[in-house]
């Protein structure tokens, strides 16, 4: 744990291409707003279709035959991001403060974050140099082997819930498997980007083989994923986008797409369960980052018998949750990331009071200014509620009763997502079916939201398409290639 920065110089507010700082082609900037106050923070240079051109041209070069980066040694290139882990470990208190303002987190949350992309791009630097085919007994008088060689150059969109980790979760993997990127932050949150992009530049990688334009979704965004000289788009983000970018594929060169999307994950909980852990799990898994987190434990079904217990023990909770100053050691939560996302939040707040869920603790926006919100707990809900089927993305706690376990994972499943599911028992048997069970892409027994380098990550459904994280991510930026050459015994 280090000390935040309550003020941290803002030092990179560029495009970023071929290793150099650049202004928009348009001259146009947008602002990026401290959610604590809803007051601007600065300006920062707004890129559209014709940046995202240069920056592909710039990507483009550097992923050329006999390009410096081509030419790397793959152990080298597994250096460079170990050396780019280090520089991250080496700024750790002014990334998070940077991120602590742009994005509100609580500092501490950040630093997690940091530490986080830092194991990741540690356990993909150890990959670099062992991405690897097969030799294949093929039929006949025939050699057969597989290379699992780069795709290009590899577009991404990234979201403002996790800024840090979303970004190396894509650098990560796309560079040790010997890629080129132009990525897109979150127009919210591009400050932390930036600054990561002069550490890239710091560890020494070739201009162009990282290019970040920040800029908004419909322009920059798009640009990227109907580009027909990108070969790949990593998108993390809402449902309803997801759906362009694979159309954007369709209409342009079916570049190839993976999808980090939109969830509405349920956590059950058994009553043979260890009631306090149980409560707890449940809190964390929908009140972590604040409700902003794709795989939130946003429905959470509780076996009939230890119902009105268990709803107590977690409106207990979210009483005592610290809201408040991200940069004060003791806050749990800081404000939600914009006035919009604000407003969705206590409309659909709204709209569980009038459709009948008991609110329980909290509802209200809290304090005079910024985006925050109480920590919100409601009871008595149904699987047709509104809250029980649309993703809020806030803190709000949806609790629903039932009692009969084959029931409840129909009930579970019931829903366009499948990112994620958790089980709270004790009961071995019961573990094991239901993790067999629950359409979700992670299924966590006895906790929730444990993710790490090694951990596959993503969707079933609507939720996505790939994974990311683990060696499973590597398969996102390779393509295989057979090679058969004729070996005809007798001649020899
Ligand atoms: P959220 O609703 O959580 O902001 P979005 O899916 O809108 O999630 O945004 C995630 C990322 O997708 C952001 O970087 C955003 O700029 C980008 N984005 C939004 N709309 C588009 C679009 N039409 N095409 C490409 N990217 C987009």
């Amino acid at each position: 744990m280090t000390e935040p920065i309550r003020n941290p110089d803002i030092k990179f507010t560029q495009i970023f291409i071929n290793n150099e700082w650049v202004n928009s082609k348009s001259g146009r900037v947008f602002p990026t707003i401290n959610p604590c106050d809803g007051k601007k923070i600065c300006d920062v240079q707004e890129g559209d279709k014709d940046d995202i051109d240069d920056a592909v041209s710039a990507a483009r070069a550097a992923y050329k035959r006999g390009a410096p980066w081509r030419k790397l040694d793959a152990s080298k290139k597994g250096q460079l991001l170990n050396k780019l882990a280090d520089l991250m470990k080496q700024n750790i208190s002014y990334l998070a403060s940077l991120e602590t303002l742009d994005n509100g987190k609580p500092f501490y949350d950040a630093e997690e974050d940091i530490v986080f992309s830092i194991e990741t791009l540690q356990y993909y630097a150890g990959w670099a140099d062992k991405i690897c085919g097969k030799t294949i007994p093929v039929d006949g008088s025939f050699f057969t082997f597989t290379k699992h060689e780069p795709i290009g150059v590899c577009g991404a969109i990234i979201p403002w819930n996790y800024p840090i980790p979303m970004m190396i979760w894509k650098i990560g993997p796309a560079l040790a498997c010997g890629n080129t990127m132009v990525l897109k932050p979150a127009e919210q949150t591009p400050l932390t980007a930036l600054y990561l992009c002069s550490l890239i530049k710091e560890a020494g990688f070739p201009p162009g083989v990282v290019n970040v334009v920040p800029g908004y979704g419909p322009t920059a965004g798009a640009a990227i994923a109907e580009h027909m000289d990108i070969n790949k788009v990593a998108f993390t983000g809402s449902t309803e986008v997801g759906h362009l970018i694979m159309q954007a594929s369709g209409k342009s060169n079916l570049k190839r797409v993976s999808l980090e999307l939109g969830g509405k994950s349920p956590l059950i909980v058994l009553a043979d369960a260890n009631i306090d852990d149980a409560a707890m799990w449940a809190h964390a898994a929908v009140m972590t980052n604040h409700g902003q987190n794709c795989c939130a434990g946003s429905r959470t079904y509780v076996e009939a018998s230890i119902y009105d217990e268990f709803v107590d023990k977690c409106k207990n909770m979210a009483s005592f949750r610290q809201v408040g100053d991200p940069f004060d050691a003791l806050t749990q939560q800081g404000p939600q990331i914009s006035e919009e996302q604000l407003n969705k939040i206590l409309g659909l707040i709204e709209t569980g009071k009038k459709e009948g869920a008991k609110l329980e603790f909290g509802g209200e926006r809290s304090g005079e200014e910024g985006y925050f919100v109480q920590p919100t707990v409601f009871s008595d809900v149904k699987d047709d509620m509104t809250i029980a089927k649309e993703e809020i993305f806030g803190p709000v706690q949806s609790i629903i009763k039932f009692t009969d376990i084959n029931d409840v994972i129909e009930r579970a499943n019931n829903s366009k997502y499948g990112l994620a599911a958790g089980v709270m028992t004790k009961d071995i048997n019961k573990a094991l079916m239901m993790s067999q069970n629950l359409e979700a892409g992670s299924v966590w027994v006895n906790c929730y939201d444990i993710l790490k380098a090694q951990t596959p990550f993503g969707g079933f459904k609507q939720s996505g398409h790939g994974r990311e994280l683990g060696e499973y991510a590597l398969h996102e930026y390779t393509e295989i290639k057979t090679v058969t050459i004729n070996f005809p015994e007798k001649n020899l």
